[in-house]
């Protein structure tokens, strides 16, 4: 079968590979019908995540057609249409019994970093029925793909972990797909203020119409200075940060609000200053997350009665045969104007 695979920082390849077996009872082997390239995908690239080594197969994101079973799984059959979790649990572990799928001991993040992904034609998924969700009969499976991951991880750490609450002031630093998908989940509780911060015009553009009250680009250094005018000096009852570089998470120690929270989604490869000087007697907390995927089916069920439309956050579409045309793409955002790039596999 075909497969992106990750050669070293810098270095990817579509390469042939075997298709995956069965290898342990509690596995099932998906047929990949769509999938998509992550922002952590090019993390990857870069040489920032350490636990993925070369030769892997990248993504954990996508849908697809159950192929295969091991004996012990039970919810799924061969057949079954499904969304892939990024996270894979096992169900039984200390912290999947709190719900803590991320940090499952014998799971967690491992698809696309630890055991091969979803960028190919077939995928081995282990704990698959923990892992996998069935998508129902007549769904529109493109708009399924951002459930694996995005919708989830802007929700979960963003919005639920930022306590966003009817009538509440929001700002959300980075309209990337994780911010715009935090934004989308955020209008669940009716916040009065969304304010969306990001240097690209059309991102900034785009988050109005996904529903922003207000946008700020932020290249002439006045973010701050604007959050607070637009808030009467008070600043932000939740500060997304939706980056993962130091400026961005700064921004949200400056805006949050007395008795706020900052929710931090980015994924940070270096320091970043926490000024505790100004923030001791302010009330706040700070909130880190790797998405558990607890949101699931809830969000499954949103998606299904269009509360929300996540197929909004799709820009391109791609074949497998593509798929290096289909990262210079996404890699090249400002450019391409690209969100979520579809992939067909
Ligand atoms: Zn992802
Ligand atoms: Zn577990």
């Amino acid at each position: 079968m075909k497969a992106l695979i990750y050669n070293g920082p810098g270095q990817k390849a579509l390469e042939e590979r075997p298709t995956p077996d069965i290898a342990a009872p509690t596995d099932a082997i998906v047929k990949i019908v769509k999938t998509t390239i992550c922002g952590t995908d090019l993390h990857i690239l870069k040489g920032d995540v350490p636990t993925c080594a070369p030769g892997r197969i990248l993504g954990h994101e996508g849908v697809g057609v159950v192929e295969k079973i091991g004996a012990a799984v039970t919810a799924f059959n061969v057949g079954d249409r499904v969304i892939v979790s990024c996270i894979s649990s096992c169900g039984k572990c200390d912290y999947c019994r709190r719900g803590m799928y991320s940090h499952c001991v014998r799971g967690g993040w491992i698809l696309g970093n630890k055991i091969d992904g979803t960028q190919a034609e077939y995928v081995r998924i282990p704990f698959a029925d923990t892992s996998l969700y069935h998508i129902p009969a007549g769904a529109e499976e493109d708009a399924l793909v951002m459930l694996s991951d995005i919708l989830p991880t802007g929700f979960e750490c963003g919005v639920l972990n930022g306590k966003v609450e009817p009538g509440a002031s929001v700002a959300i630093v980075g309209a990337g797909p994780i911010g715009l998908a935090a934004l989308l989940t955020a209008q669940f509780y009716s916040p009065a203020q969304i304010i969306m911060i990001d240097f690209d015009d059309n991102r900034l553009q785009l988050s109005k119409r996904f529903g922003a009250t207000d946008i700020i680009n932020s290249r002439d250094g006045k973010a701050v200075e604007t959050v607070m005018k637009m808030t009467g000096g008070r600043g932000v009852d939740t500060a997304i940060e939706a980056v993962g570089v130091p400026a961005s998470f700064v921004t949200c120690e400056d805006i949050v609000a007395p008795g706020g929270v900052i929710a931090n989604i980015g994924v940070h490869g270096v320091k970043t200053e926490l000024h505790l000087e100004r923030l001791w007697d302010r009330n706040i907390a700070i909130t880190t997350r790797l998405v558990d995927t607890v949101s699931t089916p809830m969000l499954l069920k949103t998606v299904q009665s269009h509360k929300i439309d996540p197929m909004r956050l799709i820009t391109h579409r791609f074949k497998l045969d593509q798929i290096i045309e289909a990262y210079e793409t996404f890699g090249t955002a400002a450019q391409t104007k690209a969100l979520k790039v579809l992939i067909e596999a």
